[in-house]
């Protein structure tokens, strides 16, 4: 049987980037009010967040999107511990190459951060009329606060590349966003 215990000790250990317990909880809350059943996740890592939002409700389907063969193997033997494989399709693929098909409720984007846009704009149309994007990361660890104090160029760019995901989505004409401090960071956006 599956322990989340455990699996928030493995991510600690091999130190894979999950949701905040925070964070989680935000989302968690947002499935029950509205009443999520389809849900499409870009970035498994070990099947973390997919597990725990399926476990909200027996009727939840998830397709989650994985391109790391080592994360997915991991988030396959898990979702099996937890008996979920009904429940969670797992996708090996760089999720800007894969034909998105069927409608969801809830996308989640949690994965390469300089992608964000892309994987928005790829994905936008799998919404379905009361769907929503979440976003998480948005503060990416805090650092997006003070770029001029980051030292890493890469890391300044992934910063830039961040920031610059935030102003498209207030700047977006045809999604509304809320951007919560909650976790790392967590935004809301709506097609208007
Ligand atoms: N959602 C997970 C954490 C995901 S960490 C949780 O909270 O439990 C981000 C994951 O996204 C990493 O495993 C990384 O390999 C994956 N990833 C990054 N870019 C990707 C892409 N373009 N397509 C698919 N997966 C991607
Ligand atoms: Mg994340």
């Amino acid at each position: 049987m599956g322990s989340i215990i455990d699996l928030e000790k493995y991510a600690k250990e091999n130190k894979v980037p999950i949701i905040s317990k925070d964070g989680l909880k935000f989302i968690v809350e947002y499935i029950k009010k509205h009443k999520v059943k389809n849900i499409l996740e870009i970035g498994t890592a070990i099947g973390y967040s997919a597990i725990n939002m399926a476990k909200v409700d027996d009727d939840i389907k998830i397709t989650t999107i994985e391109r790391n063969e080592k994360m997915y193997a991991e988030a396959r033997k898990n979702i099996r511990k937890f008996s979920l494989e009904k429940r969670i399709t797992l996708v090996l693929k760089d999720a800007l190459e894969v034909n998105a098909v069927g409608q969801y409720d809830l996308i989640f984007i949690d994965a390469a951060k300089a992608q964000y846009i892309n994987f928005f704009e790829k994905f936008k149309n799998n919404l379905t009329q009361n769907g929503v994007i979440i976003t998480d990361n948005l503060n990416f660890h805090g650092l997006t606060k003070n770029p001029e104090e980051i030292q890493s160029k890469n890391l300044k760019a992934l910063v830039k590349k961040i920031n610059k995901y935030k102003e498209f989505l207030k700047n977006n004409q045809e999604f509304t966003t809320k951007f919560y401090e909650i976790g790392d960071g967590i935004s809301i956006s709506k097609r208007n």
